[in-house]
């Protein structure tokens, strides 16, 4: 590890510690103040966010705007009208063993905390619409930022270290913040391996991390050495459960507006592959080529409205996926790539092996297996032969097998006849379960992963019980 790097690294996390010792974070002004100044930043500075995200991932503005800008908007708002409620300390009943007393959970902030984010949603959030609502002008918000977001409601200080893999945002946010908001409390450190490995040196009061589970196990190893509480935003194979008793045309728009309308499908909500019956299969296959051609034409390669891979090696792990020997001769439609551009097209696959690495692996890109089953109710036991997703979606009008989804189906959220949209609900935990993560944010929940909830207990100097205090005797224990 280089040693500037740790230098900096152990720099920055002493001067938040002095910054929170200090008090300065604590009071609901501080936050407040720093919450209007990203919703300043989100407004004033459109253009360049959008600019950076095109930079990145030739993300189309309206995905950049809708997806990220506006889900820092609306995460700000709900925060600032609900900062003063969620800082209040609860009174809780008194227990009968410590009368006099009275007992409330007081909310505390954690103190000095680590944010390392992925490159997909580098200003983070969605929401999954197809392109024509969205260019219909339906704006609806969610955010990005969004840990930042709780850990400064919390009232913490934070290093923020996005990722290397995007980085015309990453350099954005490191001009951007220091302008918006208390540059002596919220500070951003950018850098690739060795910088984020010298910040996981330090030891920190929180860690959220956000992407691969392969680096979230380097993380944990590092969080281990100092017993640093963690979140982890992990990621996973998104099951999308289609049943025959459905309106076709538009669970089609919505799993496609999911996939590619997303990042092309680098989202970790992203549908990772569909299960269906093998008598329904040509039916939807039928309409997600139908919606596919609608979208993005029939050169999709030349749509300004798909984003492109987001680098070579993302690229290649990708095609390799399509190229695998057992999966090439599954491809049913798309398959095209232009390596220069780093675009690959939408492509769907029919009963790829359950053994081939495109079943086994988040794709994470723009590639759909459909696996077919005789029952869809066989699709339960698939999903659950894999490790735990991030989301698991089931189209379906019939209630009883959404109960038994509901019931069987273990996943970090869940959507019935829908994608990805429920990180759009601020009463909504947004996390994972098993591999796809642990803890969860958004909203409430958000302020609560960078808060402790300490128990206080106020006890008056009366109400003396003599059986406490020695000698024991069985005399005391009869008063
Ligand atoms: P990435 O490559 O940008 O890496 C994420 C962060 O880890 C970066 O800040 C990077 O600097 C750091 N990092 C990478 N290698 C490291 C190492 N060896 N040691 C220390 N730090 C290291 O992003 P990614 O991991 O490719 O992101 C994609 C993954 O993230 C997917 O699995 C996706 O599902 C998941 N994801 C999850 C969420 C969520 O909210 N659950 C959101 C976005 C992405």
């Amino acid at each position: 590890m280089e040693a500037v790097a740790v230098a900096a690294a152990a720099e920055a996390r002493e001067r938040l510690r002095a910054s929170f010792a200090s008090g300065r974070t604590r009071p609901a002004a501080w936050r407040a103040a720093q919450l209007r100044g990203l919703l300043r930043m989100a407004a004033e500075m459109e253009a360049e966010i959008c600019a950076a995200l095109r930079a990145d991932l030739a993300k189309p503005h309206t995905e950049s705007y809708v997806h990220e800008i506006s889900l820092v908007t609306s995460s700000c708002k709900f925060a600032l009208k609900n900062l003063k409620k969620w800082m209040q300390p609860k009174k809780v009943p008194a227990g009968v063993l410590t009368f006099p007393s009275t007992t409330r959970v007081t909310p505390e902030p954690l103190g000095v905390v680590l944010i390392v984010s992925a490159s997909n949603y580098p200003f983070y959030g969605l929401i999954l619409q197809p392109p024509e609502a969205m260019k219909g002008g339906d704006r609806q918000a969610v955010l990005a930022v969004d840990p930042v977001i709780g850990a400064i409601a919390a009232g913490n200080t934070v290093v923020l270290k996005p990722s290397e893999i995007a980085p015309a945002t990453s350099s954005l946010l490191a001009d951007l913040l220091p302008r918006y908001v208390d540059s002596s409390c919220i500070k951003v450190v950018e850098g690739g391996i060795a910088e984020t490995t010298a910040l996981l040196e330090q030891k920190w009061d929180k860690i959220f991390y956000t992407g691969n589970s392969k680096v979230g196990r380097i993380v944990m190893s590092f969080a281990a050495k100092h017993l640093t509480p963690v979140v982890f935003e992990l990621g996973g194979k998104c099951p999308v459960v289609v049943d025959s008793n459905v309106d076709l045309h538009v669970a089609a728009k919505r799993i496609a507006a999911g996939k590619w309308g997303c990042n092309n499908g680098q989202a970790c909500i992203s549908p990772d592959y569909v299960i269906t019956t093998k008598s329904f299969a040509p039916k939807l296959l039928d309409s997600l080529k139908k919606v596919l051609d609608k979208f993005y034409g029939k050169d999709s390669l030349r749509s300004e409205d798909l984003s492109r891979i987001v680098n070579s090696n993302h690229f290649n792990r990708l095609k390799a996926l399509m190229d695998e020997e057992m999966v090439s001769d599954k491809i049913l439609f798309g398959g095209q790539s232009d390596e220069q551009q780093l675009k690959i097209a939408p492509t769907l696959f029919l009963d790829a092996p359950l053994d081939s690495a495109i079943m086994k692996e988040e794709i994470f890109g723009p590639l759909l297996p459909i696996i077919t089953v005789d029952k869809i109710h066989e699709s339960f036991a698939l999903i659950n032969s894999m490790t735990k997703p991030l989301a698991a979606y089931l189209f379906s009008k019939d209630s009883k097998l959404k109960r038994q989804f509901e019931r069987n189906v273990s996943a970090g959220g869940m959507i019935f006849n829908d994608t990805g949209i429920h990180l759009t609900n601020q009463n909504l935990p947004f996390g994972g379960v098993g591999e796809s993560g642990m803890g969860a944010y958004h909203g409430t929940f958000s302020f609560d992963a960078f808060t402790h909830r300490k128990a206080v207990l106020d006890r008056s100097f009366l109400g003396e019980a003599k059986a406490r205090y020695p000698p024991y005797t069985r005399g005391k224990l009869k008063i």
